[in-house]
């Protein structure tokens, strides 16, 4: 039993109500419910947080000072767990060093790969490389014109750090009394004093000569002398008669191992190393390996490497005739398709066949997971969220661990149905390996494909925290009490077509327009956007969405409107602002770094809430004004934690511990000013109610309740009206800036007129809750305003007036508008690959 389950037992982690529950190991296993049910609590702050927990604890007492001593989830026990791995979205802080590639570990491969069984080529005229004597080096150095100055040099450390002490001693005990140090030659006694952290390069000075017609007797004791110290390499530096004119020296390389047939330059030992451009050996010395420089504030490509960060001797390798900088540049699709065509010369294959299948076991899995369409080389810091989670889904594939519970937080984020197929398949496949496979989502095909499914709820926060349903999708389906079932059975939709078509309400009068945006894979794009409509932008991952409608129509309605100064991508024109007065790109961006910020103060809610205190008999009686109930003035806050309720406590070589304020007890407040009370409740007790019940608190007071209200719209009745920002999740974060402008809308003071673009508001939302998201982009419409979403549910698309369906397919199969018009327009347009979703009911 214990064996085929993960059983836990009295789950409490935050709003659980002392869960107990059997999850199937070895299984595909999905976790629904509304937002704020308590999902996350269930899956990551219960079971992997006590995965973790259990791990550390088995390793020993050494190791285990090595991590943070974590905390036991509130949970009685847990039974049958395996190791854990997060595939998330947020985690991990990714360096300009990380791509795609190497985040896959599909680069290390390729390296090994060319390292092992990849032809050299001669970076300086592209000829092969060969082995070359010493007699055919003392040969070419010969042809020099007479009167050349040459000086023989041993490279004994290249441009790293440490081991320069023991090169400049091994030059000494060798005999020899100079020594070049970065290019600077120096008698032996006089070597400077070298900062081992730093990168530098020595080379003992083996002779020094002056050339003469024909052969020079000594030179071939002094290569031979210099080969040896510098262990099959020798390093010349020469001026000949001309270069004295020019002023210059020049240097060459021989190889006894590697070097050119034709020009005679020999090249460094080809190793991984050569082409891992975070270390010395690889990485392009003009950018650093950065593939970029950076001038006067601006970022270029690096010249040198053209942005592929590598040194030329690694670019000149070759695999089928193509360098691994070229590979990386590819598309995922098109390296694959290389690599499946293959075919290694006879001497080479036994060698390159285990390497070629691991590479395109990684790629294939890419494609599988619907990022096909990215290339290697692609910066870890430049992918969107979910993209970053699928690509570290294939790296889990490619690891081909067993006996692993997988968890996953929305995998299908940002997926196209048209992807979503293929991130199922690779599911399965990581599944069918032998893992456990828990994934939180709220797509409908995931939750039908998967084999065990939990619905919590039955609402969010305090009203949710069981479990209402668990089974099969058909046993959930057909569960009366869950709400989920009633959307997978249909009993319930996000949009009742019934309403009405919207796309039959009155045509636009006006249009916003903009020309000729070529951002990344964008040809020449012309959009038009109807104004006062609700618009809805679709496409598969890849086909150019955000580059359209974030990094070039916000960017620009940013620059004209409101006079920003970043420049976003590039355009030929714009028509149609007259008509518009602000615009607002309502994202999942944090609302507010600081604790000190909460729902209440960004909807301006807690401004009139301090006000209502301040009318209170006592605090009339006492003289306080609305400043008296801020936790950020002095006067009424508590001093001992400056109104934080919690004081930092630093912990050596563990995270700063806040532990609640010992005055105040958390409340954050001074106690006289927690004797005012309004409807019983202090001020203090107010920012801990639920939304929900401030609403019904407020009811009466309608500057308060105003601004509340939205909140509750929006579907964050759940959340504490004082819950600090940093706690929020980019959804929430959303939703309370949309609620803000609900708010604002009523005001009047802003009524219509402002041009709304949202990324992806479904994110993280249940169905019942996209139902509700909808009517608020509805109400922001039928007041007047322009709503624009980048979004893949099928209901959002019904819902919209407009819809401009991007691709047809991602990266450079994409960058078109392929259809636009009317939701039922568009779902009878032949190219359209959205086309076939929208016939479905949602
Ligand atoms: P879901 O994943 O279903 O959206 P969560 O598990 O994140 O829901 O949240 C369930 C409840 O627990 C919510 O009321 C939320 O506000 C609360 N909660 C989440 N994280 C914390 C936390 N770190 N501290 C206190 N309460 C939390
Ligand atoms: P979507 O929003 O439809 O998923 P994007 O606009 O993000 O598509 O991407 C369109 C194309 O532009 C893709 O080929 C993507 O790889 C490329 N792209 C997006 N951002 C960048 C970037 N910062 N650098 C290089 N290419 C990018
Ligand atoms: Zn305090």
């Amino acid at each position: 039993m214990s064996i085929d389950t993960i059983r836990i037992r009295g789950a409490r982690t935050h709003n659980l109500r002392n869960v107990d529950i059997d999850i199937p190991r070895n299984r595909l296993v999905v976790i629904t419910g509304v937002s704020g049910s308590g999902k996350s609590s269930l899956a990551f702050d219960t079971l992997l947080a006590e995965a973790r927990r259990q791990y550390i604890d088995s390793l020993s007492v050494y190791a285990r000072q090595f991590f943070e001593q974590l905390e036991r989830p509130d949970v009685d026990r847990i039974d049958g767990l395996q190791p854990a791995v997060a595939v998330d979205q947020r985690q991990g802080t990714h360096s300009p060093r990380s791509t795609v590639g190497t985040v896959t570990e599909a680069y290390d491969f390729l390296r090994l790969l060319y390292a092992r069984a990849g032809d050299l080529t001669c970076a300086a005229c592209g000829a092969a490389i060969s082995q070359q004597s010493p007699e055919e080096v003392r040969q070419v150095i010969e042809q020099l014109p007479p009167a050349t100055k040459a000086m023989l040099l041993a490279p004994l450390v290249r441009g790293r750090r440490g081991k320069h002490a023991e090169a400049i001693e091994q030059v000494r005990k060798a005999g020899l009394v100079r020594v070049r140090i970065d290019g600077e030659t120096y008698p032996i006694e006089d070597a400077p004093e070298l900062e081992p952290r730093k990168n530098h390069t020595i080379e003992a000075v083996v002779d020094r000569i002056v050339l003469r017609e024909g052969v020079e007797p000594r030179l071939a004791e002094s290569v031979r002398l210099a080969l040896r110290h510098g262990d099959g390499v020798l390093v010349l530096a020469y001026q000949t008669p001309d270069d004295k004119a020019a002023g210059g020296w020049k240097e060459r390389v021989f190889n006894t191992r590697y070097a050119c047939a034709d020009c005679g330059t020999g090249v460094a030992e080809i190793e991984p190393r050569t082409f891992s451009f975070n270390t010395p050996y690889g990485a392009c010395p003009e950018c650093d390996g950065l593939g970029a420089v950076e001038a006067r504030g601006d970022v270029y490509p690096c010249e040198a490497c053209g942005g592929s960060r590598l040194r030329p001797e690694a670019r000149a390798c070759r695999v089928a005739g193509r360098g691994i900088d070229e590979i990386v540049r590819m598309p995922v699709v098109d390296a694959l398709e290389f690599f499946r065509e293959l075919d290694p010369p006879e001497d080479r294959r036994p060698i390159a066949e285990p390497i070629v299948r691991e590479i395109v076991r990684r790629l294939e899995f890419l494609v599988r997971a619907g990022v096909g369409y990215l290339s290697l080389d692609r910066g870890a810091d430049t992918l969107s969220g979910g993209e970053l989670q699928r690509v570290r889904l294939a790296s889990a594939i490619g690891s081909g661990l067993v006996g692993v519970m997988y968890l996953l937080d929305e995998p299908s984020v940002g997926l196209h149905p048209a992807d979503n197929d293929r991130l199922l398949a690779a599911l399965r496949d990581l599944q069918a390996e032998g893992n456990s496979v828990i994934v939180v989502e709220h797509d409908e095909a995931m939750m039908r494909a998967a084999d065990w499914l939990i619905d919590v709820g039955p609402g969010a926060g305090a009203r949710g925290g069981a479990i209402v349903a668990e089974g099969t999708p058909e046993q959930v389906t057909g569960c009366e009490a869950s709400v989920t079932g009633a959307y997978l059975s249909g009993r319930r939709r996000v949009w009742d077509a019934e309403k009405g078509d919207a796309s039959e309400a009155a045509p636009a009068v006006a249009w916003l327009e903009l020309s000729g945006a070529t951002l990344h894979n964008l040809r020449e794009v012309d959009l038009a956007v109807p104004l006062g409509k609700l618009t809805c932008v679709t496409g598969v991952s890849g086909s150019g969405k955000s580059s359209l409608v974030i990094e070039t129509l916000a960017a620009a309605l940013a620059r004209r409107l409101h006079g920003a100064t970043q420049r976003g991508g590039p355009y030929r024109g714009i028509k149609g602002l007259g008509a518009v007065d602000r615009a607002v790109v309502v994202d999942q961006s944090a609302i507010g770094r600081s604790p000190r910020s909460n729902p209440a103060t960004f909807v301006g809610a807690f401004d009139e809430i301090r006000k209502v205190f301040a009318k209170t008999k006592i605090a009339r009686q006492r003289g306080w004004k609305a400043g008296r109930f801020s936790f950020n003035t002095k006067g009424g806050r508590c001093e001992a934690c400056q109104g934080q309720g919690a004081t930092r406590l630093e912990m050596n070589f563990l995270p700063d511990l806040f532990v609640p304020c010992e005055v105040c007890r958390g409340a954050r407040f001074e106690r006289s000013t927690l004797a005012v009370r309004f409807h019983g409740k202090n001020i203090a007790d107010v920012l801990n109610l639920c939304i929900d019940d401030a609403a019904a608190l407020f009811e009466n007071v309608a500057p308060v309740h105003r601004l509340i209200a939205p909140l509750v719209d929006v579907g964050l009745g759940y959340l504490r009206l004082g819950q600090p920002s940093n706690t929020l999740s980019g959804g929430e974060a959303q939703r309370v800036k949309l609620a803000g402008e609900l708010g604002a809308t009523s005001s009047n003071t802003n009524a219509g007129h402002t041009f709304y673009i949202l990324d992806e508001p479904t994110t993280g939302l249940h169905a019942e809750d996209i139902r509700r998201l909808i009517g608020v982009l509805r109400k922001l419409v039928d007041a007047g305003n322009t709503v624009l979403v980048i979004e893949h549910h099928t209901g959002v698309m019904q819902a919209s007036d407009w819809l401009i369906d991007m691709g047809p397919g991602g990266g450079a199969a994409g960058g078109r508008i392929v259809a636009a018009g009317t939701p039922i327009e568009v779902a009878r347009c032949p190219e359209s690959i959205t086309a076939k979703w929208l016939q479905e009911p949602s």
